[in-house]
Formats: structure tokens, sequence, C-alpha cells
């Protein structure tokens, strides 16, 4: 397959055969998509440091490990000043930003929780920390207060762009509504954030089609931010029954790749993750993602005893580390993948004009 320096409007049919890839094929958009980033990005890697604040969530996910209805999960929620030393941690380290995230809750006193604390960490910062929130959907009025009081980046995964393969993920009331998800992210970047979203990526009922409509999906609202990752299977989730449905993990893991690589050659100064739940499935997934486009990780450095209660899906890594062992074992890491750690930096994405 020819690609030429100029392409990012590889249309739908291009996208699913490039997703269909192998052999010298596969080797190929790999190869254009490590070049794109190259000449578009550098072969550099943000840190966006990793705090997984509380696992409190209202919603109930059919693949999500902490939805509501799961009642074996031991619920927790950071005090204040847990969350604070969390954001020094990244602060001193100069990882240039963090991501404060949470399950999705919606009240005045979240509301006013976040809103505090994105005022004290700027105020002990002195701004200095880019700071990305992902705590699910909000009432516009709310994504605007917590803008103006300091959060510059959205995360809001949209899961998948097609509304009915999203009906068979989620329970089929007004809480979990496709339309929301997407004036949300709407909302998001009209208010001015840096919006970002992502898609899981092998999950049961889901074609080739399916995927190559997500990254066009990506395209045409402008997302400057994607974290995707393979769908893994959680046994407490009412999704589980489909298992055998599903591709084998490693094939999983090569979609990936492919959806990286492609989402690279199309959108080619975006930030683009290298997800944890590849690290879940290929002990160097993150490394292969970077060598193939990603260029942004984003360490854990929650505070460990809370870790494992953060599991949206089985097998997730790194869950009995300290934030410094996270740090040590990733900065070997993105060496080996011939890229450098960008300390001290922002790491916006180029494709973002405020
Ligand atoms: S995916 Fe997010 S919103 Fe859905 S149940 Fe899990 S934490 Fe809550």
């Amino acid at each position: 397959m020819q690609f030429n320096s100029t392409y990012n409007d590889l249309d739908r049919r291009h996208i699913i055969k490039l997703l269909a890839s192998e052999g010298e094929e596969k080797k190929c958009l790999f190869k254009e998509a490590a070049r794109v980033k190259k000449e578009h990005v550098g072969d550099i890697v943000y840190f966006r440091g990793l705090i997984e604040f509380s696992n409190l969530c209202h919603k109930n996910c059919l693949y999500c490990g902490i939805r509501s209805g799961n009642r074996k999960v031991v619920r927790y929620d950071l005090t204040d000043e847990e969350i604070i030393d969390s954001a020094r941690y990244a602060f001193d380290n100069r990882y240039g930003s963090i991501v404060l995230q949470s399950g999705e809750l919606e009240s005045n006193a979240f509301t006013k929780r976040i809103d505090s604390l994105l005022k004290k960490i700027n105020s002990l910062t002195h701004g200095g920390l880019r700071i990305t929130l992902s705590c699910g959907e909000q009432e516009e009025d709310v994504y605007r207060q917590w803008f103006e009081s300091g959060a510059q980046r959205y995360l809001l995964r949209i899961e998948t762009s097609n509304p009915g393969l999203y009906s068979r993920l989620h329970p089929n009331d007004r809480k979990h509504s496709f339309n929301r998800r997407v004036d949300c992210l709407n909302n998001l970047k009209k208010i001015g954030y840096q919006a970002g979203t992502g898609v899981m990526i092998g999950l049961p009922f889901q074609t080739t089609a399916d995927l190559a409509d997500d990254l066009l999906f990506m395209q045409q609202n402008d997302i400057v931010m994607i974290g995707m990752g393979p769908y893994l299977e959680h046994t407490d989730t009412p999704l589980y029954k489909y298992r055998s449905l599903l591709l084998p993990r490693e094939k999983r893991f090569d979609l990936t790749l492919k959806m990286i690589a492609v989402l690279r050659i199309i959108m080619k100064d975006i930030n683009i993750a290298a997800t944890t739940a590849m690290q879940a499935i290929d002990k160097l997934g993150r490394e292969k993602a970077i060598m193939v486009g990603a260029n942004v990780i984003m360490p854990n450095i929650t505070p460990g005893s809370y870790r494992d209660d953060y599991l949206l899906y089985d097998g997730k890594p790194c869950i009995d580390e300290n934030p410094e062992d996270c740090k040590t074992c990733l900065e070997a890491r993105i060496a080996i993948a011939g890229n450098e750690i960008a300390y001290g930096e922002w790491g916006d994405s180029a494709h973002y004009s405020h």
C-alpha cells in the first residue's frame, strides 16, 4: 500500500483495509506512522500523572468493573490532602501535567469539591501543571466553572461512535445516553477545553467498519487527545457473558496498534496515549504503541494502597507499584522505544488552537 506525505484524508474503505492488514502491508503501515510521528510531533513522550482519586460512580456501564451495580468492589475516595500530595509529587518530578480521574458523580457537592481542588492545585504549583479532568458527563455550566477554575483539558471517552453498539454496552436509560455523551464533548470544545476521547477496541459485536468509523469520528470532531485501548473483559460485569465472541487478546492488541498507526497518519499532530490496557496484554505494549505513533504516557501516581480498587478490567498492571517505581520503569521503557521524556513540559497538542 502506498502512502504519501500529505495523506490525512484516508477514506473509510481504505481505513478498513489498513485495519485488516497483515505481513508486509502492516509493516508498511507501522513504518509510515512512525515517520509521521517523528516529522510532526518528534520522538518525544509527555507524562500525565494519573490520579484515580475515587471509584465511586453512579453509572452502570455493562463492561466496567467499578460500575455501581458491582457489589464486590471496595469503594474509596481519596482525601483532598492525598490528591494534593499526589499533584505535588507530579509537580516536584516535573511531569508537566496531571489527570484527575474518577467514576461519574453529578452533584453540587462534587462540583464544588473539584472546583476547590483545581484552585488549590493551581495555587500550590503557581499554575505550573496542566490539569486534565476525567470525571464523566456533567452539565455545561459545571464544565464551564471547572474550566474557569483552572482545568484546561477534559477526557471523555465515547467508547464507540456507533450508537447501536453503544446501546448494547450500556443500560438503556436516560443516564446512559449516547447523544448526551456527544453533546458533552461538543460543550467541552465550545468552552475551550482541549477535548480528549477514546474507544475500546475488540468489543463483542464490534466490526472493523465500526473501528474505522471511530477514527473518522475523532477526525471529524477535531479531537486533540486520544486514549484507545483493547477491550479487556472483567469477570464481574454483564458483558462478560459474551466473552466467547471476543478475538484472542493478542489480536485485540494488534488491532489497537493498527488503530494508533492509522490515527497518527490521519491526525498527524494530536496527542495519542499509549494506554495501560495495552501493557495488560503485552509486557512491551506501551513501548510498541509509542513506536507506531503514541506520544503520551500516563504514569499512575495514585497512592498504591488504592490502586487495586480501581479495576476497570481484570489483570490491570502496576497496581502494586509506588509512583517512584512506576516512573523509573517508564523511563527505561521509553528509552527502549527510542524516545525521550519531555520533563517539565505541558505537552499541549500541537493541533489545539485556543
Ligand atoms: S465506565 Fe466510567 S461511568 Fe461507566 S461505570 Fe465505569 S467508571 Fe462509571
